[in-house]
């Protein structure tokens, strides 16, 4: 293992450099084997000790200089411009399998030069937290960071109660965010901006040519970001996620989903659900995600305004065509993601009435999200909906099969495909190619199972607690990993998935997160 650190080339004023302060009984609760493999880790995190001692920072291997990065950003709409990792240590870069270079960072290990008022630690739930939620948004194909271990320090940091610490490795395309971006540009420094766009370039959109004039570079690289937002916000809306705290300093370059907080996943389907204890106004609701994606990445444009032409009308108006070019496009982006989530390839506008007509029945029944889309895929695969489901989609059911080319009534349809069940043929209608693509197309777009927020919390309290009073360790141990396991397949069901499948019986009433 060998680390590298790139950052360093870009500059002082891009970093502090800094190590992690040390904790007092690192253990290692978490390891994530998967991705472990694929970053190649071997030699120096061997076994349980080792990996305790590197990963919580008591230990520095040879090859890593530990840096803590700079950056500012808008906090729920307020531009903070001294912000940067308060608590968080970056250990180097790894190459994975397929050489693309990651970012090896510890969280929780330590203050820095940008701690502020906090202690630059990690209590052990939102470390447990951010690596369950990471590792299901990964297994349902939606970009994100990722965790590589826990591990407990034998600290107590005090929070609203006291809480056993924690530190988690989390693992990224890099940490450059629109943050980083603003960082630069608010201060007016052009020559560190340039600086970063390249950086950025090279290693994240290689597609663009390093060498092209400056204005053209930025043009080019303020699109691709926002096009990868554009796929990364559809996919967070697809699966129900609400991240909870879009702030731009939370916004990666990369398109990768960052910072696990307040996050949590809607259940019900309603365009207003907000968890976040402190997002009082409900800026990052659920429904409201694509529009703050989009102010974003205004604010992406604003701090490339140097860089996009040398007078600030023409460079505003560069800025201006690619924001409105991906307002147009994250709408289409969604209603094609809607569509197939109902089994269609597109969504011409008599699609987008049907959509929304669906969309408005979940809302007022108060119909769960997750559960819905997947009763409909296994519809089209032989299941009778509930009654209760059916009773509500009954006026729209014959339009949504009508649309997809299958014929009969419901009635027809399930009774047929109740049929088919017990003579045991998978699929109860006439399987023509549109079909069989529909149902494909709902396979992909709709999970069986999602990280639920009261399964979430049940399992994080019952390892609190194990640790805590030192019994029934194994058990909690045991149930977090079958969760995770489940979590890993989304798409399928396994005998474990039924487990956690349900909504929570309270609807998630008072459910609230916190960062
Ligand atoms: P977040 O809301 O998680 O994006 O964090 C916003 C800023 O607060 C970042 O600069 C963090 O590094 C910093 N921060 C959050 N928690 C702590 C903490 N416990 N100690 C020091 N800095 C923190
Ligand atoms: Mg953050
Ligand atoms: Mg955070």
């Amino acid at each position: 293992m060998e680390f590298q650190n790139s950052y360093l080339n870009l500059g002082k004023n891009f970093y502090q450099q800094i190590l992690p302060t040390p904790v007092e009984n690192p253990q290692l609760l978490l390891w994530n084997q998967q991705l472990a493999k694929t970053l190649q880790l071997s030699g120096a995190l061997n076994d349980d000790h080792d990996r305790a001692q590197i990963l919580s920072g008591n230990r520095i291997h040879d090859s890593s200089t530990p840096i803590a990065l700079a950056y500012s950003g808008h906090q729920f709409g307020h531009f903070n411009p001294q912000l940067g990792d308060g608590r968080a240590h970056l250990l180097g870069e790894l190459f994975d399998l397929n050489k693309r270079r990651f970012d090896i960072q510890l969280k929780g290990s330590g203050a820095t030069r940008f701690s502020r008022q906090g202690d630059g630690r990690c209590a052990l739930k939102p470390a447990l937290r951010e690596l369950i939620m990471s590792e299901a948004l990964h297994a349902l194909n939606i970009p994100s960071s990722r965790c590589l271990a826990v591990v407990s320090t034998g600290e107590t940091v005090y929070r609203d109660l006291p809480q056993p610490g924690a530190i988690v490795t989390r693992v990224a395309q890099s940490h450059l965010r629109v943050g980083t971006f603003q960082h630069f540009g608010s201060r007016g420094d052009t020559e560190s901006l340039k600086k970063l766009l390249d950086y950025a370039i090279n290693r994240h959109y290689p597609e663009i040519d390093v060498n092209a004039d400056e204005a053209q570079k930025a043009l080019e690289f303020l699109s691709a970001v926002s096009n990868r937002q554009i796929t990364l916000v559809c996919h967070w809306l697809r699966v129900g996620f609400i991240h909870g705290v879009m702030n731009t300093d939370n916004t990666t370059i990369s398109g990768e989903t960052i910072d696990y907080g307040p996050c949590a996943m809607m259940g019900d389907y309603h365009p207003g659900t907000v968890f976040s204890s402190i997002d009082a106004q409900g800026r990052y609701a659920y429904g409201n995600q694509i529009n703050i994606a989009i102010w974003n990445m205004a604010r992406l444009a604003e701090s490339l305004l140097p860089l996009l032409a040398p007078e600030q009308d023409a460079a505003i108006s560069k800025a201006e065509t690619v924001i409105k070019q991906l307002v147009t496009d994250f709408t289409k982006a969604y209603r094609v993601m809607l569509a197939n989530k109902l089994g269609f390839a597109y969504s011409d506008e008599s699609d987008w009435h049907l959509i929304e007509t669906f969309l408005g029945l979940m809302q007022s029944n108060e119909l769960d999200y997750t559960q819905t889309f997947l009763a409909l895929t296994q519809m089209l695969n032989g299941n009778r909906l509930t009654e209760e489901t059916a009773t509500i989609l009954k006026s729209w059911l014959p339009d949504w099969l009508q649309r997809l080319g299958i014929s009969g009534s419901v009635d027809e349809i399930t009774t047929k495909a109740e049929n088919h069940q017990q003579s045991a043929t998978s699929i109860p209608h006439e399987k023509t190619d549109n079909v069989t693509d529909a149902i494909t197309r709902m396979q992909h777009a709709n999970p069986a199972v999602i990280p639920r927020n009261h399964h979430v919390e049940d399992i994080l309290e019952r390892y609190q607690q194990a640790l805590l009073s030192g019994k029934g360790k194994q058990q909690a141990q045991t149930q977090l990993e079958q969760f995770l396991s489940v979590l890993r397949t989304p798409y399928c069901e396994t005998e474990l998935t039924a487990q956690f499948q349900d909504a929570a019986k309270d609807k998630d009433k008072g459910y609230r997160t916190f960062c």
